[in-house]
């Protein structure tokens, strides 16, 4: 299987290449985001017996690493990472995504996504990436500089994921101030091969100064550089892992689609879902939820694309003006009629995340994070019809631990922080201060 770039012309030189290159180039040179060429299409029935467990085990650790490794197979097939692809899924999904039932009626259901080591759903993405590039590095190689702009998860989940390998810095760069402590001192507690950034701007201009860097001859030439940001194809494959098993799971105990509520900011996650879908899981709809950055909900009612500043809020991890995968969401359906088709977006205020967060936990006694909450708000304002004739399910993106300063006081209790996080905190945290451009980075890089 070859990958190209969303930007691909077709009556240039075939520029498609294999899923490891893919993954150390990160970025596209022309500056589009990597595909897939094709799309092998599984069908559901003959996963399911493949699988060889029952699919109340789909969600366990063992089971997102089975069907990961049957669902990825296709997508990996000649890469010199093919044989690898067990042991890859096994390294990277070494924690499970629990299905929890909310309502009397049971179609409607939280997708636990934060039972690894920072977290949040990034873990999924980042472990399966360093499971990937370790095995591509050799010794005596320069090392990998992995460049990582962070809207607040995306770098934890990664510095945690390529702590202490060898021939990997990581270099983290996060928007100073508008990420919430539990946040930065995940960014900023590792030290040794990882060294965090807090630019003086905004997400976008973290995202924008990291493009520029792979596009910078000098830095080229200097480093072997590429990303961990959802930019990279690694980071998105194994996401769909978790939607090809709740859908599988759904499948098979009742027989129909599941439809999904995502958060959603730089659109990583959404554009797994539709690849888990083109790769023939039973899938219904996908709804997006966005806080106050608008740009897709904007863009679905209006036609028109308007990159936007990004706006702080309290679902800060989703804080994305300019979301990178768009360019991957209009590859798949350049058409906007299909795109309508397929997914809409909503978009919640900071009041209406307060709200929904003390709503989730009387009528559920569920603690949501401010992202998730954004899910909850968004599936409450779904039709009547839409909820009942729907099998539904929200995706939990972060656990409330990471947020109890905005989740505690509207609950009316504290949050329990797990184990993982809390042993984060022992760490001491440093992180360097630096000018929202390229140059003021190029000067870091060593
Ligand atoms: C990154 C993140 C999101 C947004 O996901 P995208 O893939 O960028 O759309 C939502 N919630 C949390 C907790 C996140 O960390």
């Amino acid at each position: 299987m070859l990958f190209q770039s969303t930007r691909h012309n077709p009556r240039s030189e075939p520029a498609a290449i294999g899923f490891a290159p893919a993954l150390l180039a990160g970025l596209a040179r022309d500056g589009g985001l990597y595909v897939p060429q094709r799309w092998p299409v599984h069908q559901p029935a003959q996963l399911c017996a493949r699988i060889g467990l029952a699919p109340e085990q789909y969600l366990t650790a063992a089971g997102l690493a089975r069907i990961g490794e049957l669902l990825l197979a296709p997508l990996l097939q000649e890469s010199v990472l093919a044989g690898e692809l067990p042991a890859i899924t096994a390294q990277a999904f070494s924690f499970p995504a629990p299905l929890v039932a909310l309502a009397p009626h049971g179609r409607l259901g939280v997708l636990e996504l934060f039972h690894g080591p920072t977290a949040a759903f990034k873990d999924f993405g980042a472990r399966f990436l360093a499971a990937c590039m370790s095995r591509l590095r050799t010794p005596g190689q320069r090392p990998l500089n992995i460049l990582v702009a962070t809207s607040g998860d995306t770098g934890g989940a990664v510095a945690a994921a390529f702590h202490r390998l060898a021939g990997v810095q990581v270099s983290v760069l996060f928007p100073k101030g508008l990420v919430s402590p539990t946040q930065e001192h995940q960014l900023t507690c590792w030290g040794e091969n990882v060294k965090s950034f807090a630019v003086r701007g905004t997400f976008d201009d973290c995202q924008r100064m990291v493009k520029a860097a792979f596009m910078d001859a000098q830095l080229n030439r200097r480093f072997d550089l590429t990303s961990a940001n959802s930019i990279n194809l690694g980071r998105l494959l194994p996401q769909a892992v978790y939607y090809a098993a709740a859908s599988l799971k759904g499948w098979s105990e009742h027989g129909e689609p599941v439809s999904f509520v995502v958060p959603s900011g730089n659109l990583g996650n959404a554009v797994a879902g539709l690849w888990a879908r083109r790769l023939g899981m039973p899938i219904g709809e996908f709804v997006l939820a966005h806080n106050v950055n608008r740009t897709v909900p904007d863009l679905l009612e209006t036609g028109h694309f308007e990159p936007r500043a990004s706006i702080p809020t309290l679902a800060c991890a989703m804080d994305v003006g300019d979301p990178s995968n768009l360019e991957r969401l209009r590859s798949l359906y350049p058409d906007l009629a299909q795109l309508r088709a397929t997914i809409s977006a909503d978009v919640v205020t900071d009041e209406q995340i307060r709200a929904r967060i003390r709503l989730g936990f009387q009528e559920y006694g569920q603690v949501w994070c401010p992202h998730t909450a954004t899910a909850g708000e968004v599936y409450a304002r779904l039709s009547p019809t839409r909820r009942r004739d729907g099998r539904w399910v929200l995706l939990a993106t972060a656990h409330p631990a990471k947020f109890r300063e905005i989740v505690e006081p509207l609950i009316g209790r504290s949050v329990a922080v797990p184990e993982s996080l809390a042993r984060l905190f022992e760490l001491p945290s440093q992180a360097r201060e630096i000018a929202a451009d390229l140059d003021a980075l190029r000067r870091e890089l060593t």
